[in-house]
């Protein structure tokens, strides 16, 4: 089996079948939120082909910096991060055949400073791909954690992504339903639309027998800290 990272305790990957359902979203309040609860925290952008992080964390005026080798990681809302991002002209297309994608991924974990970190939380990128495999090959996971929207065709995508992490042998840790509905609170009472079948990721985890982490609500804060790249307000006022 692949090794572990040294001095990382847990590698979690977060995936998703289809792209747009919120993964990269769930990866960077992970990591900031489990780095509020005091643990250390390292965020990889393993989206090599659609890096969200320099918007999601607000790296863009940040300078990327190398020492002896070795790229040191943004220290942003109390995570380390690194992304393709920040290595490349952010509009320049990022085709890569499988090797490169490979290469490419393998030197954001092995050539960055991660240093300890409890977690090393890792967005991957959406559907089943090279990035999986290595991933795979390279560490040893915790186990990931599958996003989905609760539309059958999102459901259907991730079905295929929770059975390519068994392939792997990567444990699927559970399932997060994002958008799951939608929050109005222009009326009182709040009034609640179910925009796309509340309820169908959570079917879906307990059709195939995984954990169901939990739903979040379709919140235009969400979008606009995850714009702005500002998670730590996602947690402004909330206690642990
Ligand atoms: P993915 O990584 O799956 O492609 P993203 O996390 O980039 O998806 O999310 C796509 C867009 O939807 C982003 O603009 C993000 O801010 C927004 N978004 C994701 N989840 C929610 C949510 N629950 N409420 C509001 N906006 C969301």
């Amino acid at each position: 089996a692949a090794p572990f990272l040294p001095g990382v305790k847990h590698v979690i990957a977060v995936g998703a079948g289809k792209g747009g359902v919120g993964k990269s979203t769930v990866a960077v309040n992970l990591a900031v939120g489990l780095a509020l609860r005091g643990h250390s925290v390292g965020l990889l952008d393993g989206d090599i082909y659609g890096p969200s992080l320099p918007t999601m964390l607000g790296l863009d005026a940040l300078q990327t910096n190398i020492i002896a080798n070795m790229l040191q990681p943004f220290y942003v809302h109390g995570v380390k991060a690194m992304t393709i991002g920040k290595l490349v002209d952010p509009e320049k297309p990022l085709i890569w055949r499988g090797p490169m994608a490979h290469g490419a991924f393998k030197q954001l974990v092995e050539q960055t400073e991660w240093g300890e970190l409890d977690y090393l939380v890792v967005d991957l990128p959406p559907g089943t791909g090279d990035v999986s495999l290595t991933m795979a090959q390279l560490m040893r996971l915790t186990g990931a954690v599958v996003v989905c929207t609760p539309q059958l065709v999102a459901q259907d995508d991730a079905v295929r992504a929770v059975r390519m992490f068994q392939q792997l042998g990567i444990d699927v840790l559970g399932v997060v339903e994002n958008m799951s509905y939608f929050v109005a609170e222009d009326v009182t009472p709040a009034r609640e639309y179910d925009l796309f079948g509340r309820g169908g990721a959570e079917m879906m985890a307990q059709r195939l027998g995984l954990p169901y982490l939990g739903a979040i609500p379709i919140t235009i804060p969400l979008r606009k800290n995850g714009d702005e790249g500002n998670p730590s307000a996602n947690f402004q006022g909330k206690t642990r």
